[in-house]
């Protein structure tokens, strides 16, 4: 999607560790405008699937999953990281790695809110190692759900999620794909997509 590589472009910044800091657009302060755009984005490609629940994953999949979801007309259901893992039963549960802050958390969603019933599709901001959205896929798996798709705002194409997700047999389709960036130099290069 050429805006939202344009806007990686002006207003991204490389940080440490194969970084990429969006946080004056997407993660931090949100541009809904740009957001809405994503959305109408996602529902054309995904229009051939019966898709009638959104998963994401807490904290800053929230926001562009709520527009995307606004523009699917569908609901939200966001994995909360558990503070103490509930074992009670009445929610499913998996464990994420996560990427900027390195730890292991428990993620669970409640099993009121999903079912063999649902057509989901996943929204997330970033896609690095895969970590998120194996967890988010498990969930899903767990509740018996359909994975519809994956929508994603930004891949890392040099790091192996994308692969790793696609070799799943899952459709996923990332709005940008950045091949590369240099630090040094302040480069990125998108992956040419077909689809865009
Ligand atoms: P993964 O689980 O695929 O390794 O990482 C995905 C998660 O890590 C995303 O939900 C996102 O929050 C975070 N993440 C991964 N790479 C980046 C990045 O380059 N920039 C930002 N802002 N977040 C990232």
């Amino acid at each position: 999607m050429k805006a939202l590589e344009e806007r990686i472009r002006r207003d991204g910044i490389l940080a440490e560790g194969d970084v990429l800091k969006v946080d004056c657009f997407l993660n931090h302060l949100m541009d809904v405008d740009l957001f809405h755009e994503m959305g109408m984005e996602f529902k054309r490609l995904f229009a051939d699937k019966p898709i009638n629940k959104i998963l994401t994953i807490e904290a800053s999949g929230i926001g562009i999953a709520c527009v995307v979801a606004e523009c699917f007309h569908v609901p939200v259901l966001f994995a909360k990281k558990a503070q103490s893992l509930n074992l009670s039963g009445d929610v499913y549960t998996t464990k994420v790695q996560s990427y900027t802050h390195g730890r292991v958390y428990d993620v669970m969603v409640s099993k009121r809110f999903i079912g063999p019933e649902d057509h989901v599709l996943i929204i997330d901001d970033f896609l690095a190692n895969g970590c998120a959205l194996k967890g988010l896929i498990e969930l899903v798996q767990s509740a018996g759900a359909t994975v519809e798709g994956i929508g994603i705002c930004i891949e890392k194409g040099f790091q192996p999620g994308g692969k790793m997700i696609r070799d799943m047999g899952i459709r996923l389709e990332s709005l940008a794909i950045v091949e590369s960036m240099d630090p040094a130099t302040g480069e990125i290069v998108f992956r040419e997509q077909q689809n865009a």
